[in-house]
């Protein structure tokens, strides 16, 4: 169900491998980048040059984080106004420098997954350059809606439907602007986006169509098939808790509790989490840190991850490892938690063990065996949930006590 937004760099970027038009430019993180990108772009012949902040939000351009430059000077001053500009609570660390257009018209363009209704809709207006919102309000008329059947996709007659409803005449314009939304149509399912968006999407003088700004979100979940969607990343500003979980394949989301959980498959970590919250009702109130899905194959370098990922958050207390064992017999998962502990260094945080199913009772023996100061098997999940709330309550509160006691 997740998504990766780009910036409207790495937009354009894709927008030009996949034959969409757009202008040329480079990115700066510094005045002086800025500058010297700029004196490029000049000396290959543009006179028109625009510095836009790289912030994956709209209305830059109301913000004034969008700029028209006609000198490499201007340009610099510019990229030395908008870097370490907010907008919308977005620190900018990086402006593209760009040739500029000449407009005459500014369109709307938009494809995204539709998920209610199991298709795509494509939606476009003649009247771009303001955000989608307000048209959509104030003019809602003059933006055409058109659902796009997955099968089908947008064919060439797809596109002239589009255009024809949203109000451009039969013409040239009007079959440039149906050739654009081809290719971008190709963006959206080559790279398996769930949202293209181009607003605006311009008319020149001369008669040219291009794609001035860019907003493309990528499903996750087809990411397998893009490895080279993963430099794409912003790894910068995600949880580097969640991008280390990722890198190992892990399915792991932060909450905001107490309690780390770790379980195989996500259906056994949900019902886990409810248990979890439940349980701290009598202990303090103590909530699940994350969801940590192990997955099928949990081995013993899995499990170590796991536990890493969820130990490393400075909000877990205690952890709880609930265990149904299936393809994966409890007794790897005992191994698998008898490892990483022994290999974690201060690995301090205490972990209650639930391990059921397959091989259950030579599981639980091992860890029997083992003896690991801080471990603790349970037999129930309720059990488990219990003795794992009680013993976040009693560390915080132990905290806090000797806290006040320095
Ligand atoms: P947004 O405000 O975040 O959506 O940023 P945009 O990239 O859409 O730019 C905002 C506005 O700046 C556009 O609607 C245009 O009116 C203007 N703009 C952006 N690039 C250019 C350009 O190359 N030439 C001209 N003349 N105006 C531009
Ligand atoms: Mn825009």
């Amino acid at each position: 169900m997740t998504s990766m937004d780009l910036y409207e760099y790495q937009a354009r970027e894709l927008f030009a491998k996949h034959g969409v038009p757009v202008l040329g430019g480079q990115i700066a993180t510094t005045p002086e980048q800025a500058e010297q990108v700029a004196t490029e772009l000049l000396n290959c012949g543009t006179d028109l040059l625009v510095v836009k902040a790289q912030v994956k939000t709209g209305g830059r351009g109301k913000a004034g984080g969008v700029k028209l430059a006609r000198s490499a000077a201007e340009a610099r001053q510019h990229a030395e106004a908008i870097l370490g500009m907010e907008i919308k609570g977005h620190t900018v660390r990086t402006v593209l420098i760009s040739e500029g257009a000449d407009i005459d018209s500014e369109f709307y363009f938009s494809i995204l997954l539709d998920r209610a209704e199991r298709r795509y809709l494509a939606m476009c207006s003649r009247e771009g350059g303001m955000e989608i919102e307000t048209l959509a309000k104030e003019r809602p008329e003059a933006l055409a809606r058109v659902a796009v059947d997955p099968i089908e996709g947008i064919t060439p007659e797809v596109a002239a439907r589009i255009t024809a409803e949203a109000g451009f005449e039969p013409g040239a314009v009007a079959d440039a602007v149906a050739q654009v939304i081809g290719r971008l149509w190709e963006v959206f399912t080559a790279e398996d986006a769930t949202l293209v968006e181009v607003n605006p999407l311009v008319l020149t003088p001369s008669g040219t169509v291009l794609a001035l700004d860019g907003k493309v979100s990528l499903d996750d979940n087809a990411s397998f098939r893009h490895p080279e969607h993963a430099a794409l990343k912003d790894t910068s500003a995600a949880d580097p808790l969640e991008t280390r979980a990722k890198e190992a394949g892990l399915n792991y989301v932060r909450l905001t509790g107490e309690v780390g959980v770790l379980g195989n498959g996500a259906g056994l970590v949900m019902s886990t989490l409810d248990v979890v919250a439940g349980a701290g009702e009598r202990h303090g109130g103590m909530r699940p840190a994350n969801f940590l899905d192990l997955g099928g194959g949990s081995s013993a370098e899995v499990m170590a991850t796991g536990l890493e990922v969820v130990a490393s958050d400075p909000q877990v207390r205690a952890i709880l490892v609930n265990v149904f064992g299936g393809i994966t017999s409890c007794d790897t998962v005992a191994n698998g938690i008898v490892t990483a502990v022994s290999t974690l260094e201060d690995f301090d945080k205490p972990i209650v063990v639930r391990l059921d199913g397959n091989n259950a009772a030579l599981g639980r023996q091992i860890l029997a065996e083992a003896a690991i100061d801080g471990v603790t098997v349970v037999d129930t999940m309720d059990g488990a949930a219990d003795v794992v709330t009680a013993l976040a309550e009693k560390i915080g509160q132990n905290a806090a006590s000797s806290e006040q006691g320095a």
